[in-house]
């Protein structure tokens, strides 16, 4: 009989929209008392949208869009899609970049009709000395305690404005936390995001303020569900992104969101077809009964 119960399991499953890597995963689902959830395109859409640009004195808030817009229109990042968006409905073309490249966690760089543009974190502008004057710096504080994201954008060597954008918390994700917590399971919200970005996403889902980790650089993800693993917790991670994969394979079980990177996909023992958090609980409790159905 135990054949049948996992193939019925597994049926189950992608009629549900789960599909599991495995029949050996479902063991895993047993023994897991912690969820951690990546934010961006987990918790929340990863679709954002420019709201506002702050420039400072003396600069064309224009050339400020058009610069940063032509510079993200190279990253497949949420805050680049949206900026590279917002720069298109609001100037129109943009030009051509050189020398493009990701700075892990912190933003992007590159070169745009001859400027060496930054956008990104505070800290990478400032690792280049382009310090934020403090109307840049304080407009940042502002976006971010409301729970939005801003980046800094500098150009040859001067900190020059800030964009604003936001992204939606998806309308599944207050309901799976609840889900979740049926479960048993406790969650924690993981995220290379700020600290104050990641504490209102928190708290509007049903997080508790002292399960969020944020700040974190991609690759200490990892780290983060390791360090959860050593105080003996047994972990489940869901994610979506590139800088999620060392974690989904990392954690005792690894779900990744259909709607993310093959990468994720890869790395993970379950995925989610349509990227509802939601899923990720049924695939949990569908794993658990298929599993007392064969014991
Ligand atoms: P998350 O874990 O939330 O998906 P990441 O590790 O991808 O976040 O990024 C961390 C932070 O680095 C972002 O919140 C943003 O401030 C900055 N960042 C990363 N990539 C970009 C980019 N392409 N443009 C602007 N900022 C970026
Ligand atoms: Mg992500």
């Amino acid at each position: 009989a135990t054949p049948t119960a996992l193939m019925v399991g597994t049926g189950r499953g992608a009629q549900l929209g789960i599909l599991i890597k495995g029949p050996e995963v479902l063991e895993s689902t047993r023994r897991v008392d912690t969820i951690v959830l990546d934010k961006t395109g987990t918790v929340t859409t990863g679709t954002m949208t420019l709201l506002d640009v702050i420039a400072d004195a003396g600069e064309d808030p224009d050339e400020i869009v058009r610069l940063a817009g032509a510079l993200e229109d190279a990253s497949e990042h949420p805050i680049a899609r949206a900026i590279a968006a917002g720069a298109v409905g609001r100037v129109g073309t943009l030009p051509s970049v050189e020398d493009f490249a990701n700075v892990e966690g912190l933003g992007v760089q590159g070169v745009v009709d001859g400027h060496a543009v930054l956008v990104g974190r505070a800290r990478l502008l400032t690792d280049w000395s382009q310090h934020l004057p403090s109307e840049l710096a304080q407009a940042m504080v502002e976006a971010e305690n409301s729970g939005r994201t801003a980046v800094a954008v500098g150009w040859d060597g001067v900190a020059r404005g800030v964009l604003v954008v936001a992204d939606a918390i998806k309308p599944t994700s207050a309901e799976a936390i609840t889900r979740f917590r049926g479960l048993g399971l406790k969650p924690v919200l993981l995220t290379g995001d700020n600290a104050a970005v990641a504490r209102t996403v928190a708290a509007e889902v049903g997080i508790d303020e002292d399960a969020v980790i944020a700040e974190v650089l991609p690759k200490d993800k990892v780290d983060a569900v390791r360090r959860l693993q050593d105080d003996g917790r047994v972990v489940a991670m869901v994610g979506d992104g590139v800088n999620d994969a060392a974690a989904l394979a990392q954690a005792d079980l690894g779900l990744a969101m259909g709607t993310g990177t093959d990468v994720a996909i890869e790395a993970s023992d379950l995925t989610l077809v349509r990227g509802d958090l939601r899923v990720a609980a049924d695939a949990i409790r569908l794993s658990r009964r298929t599993l007392a159905t064969i014991k």
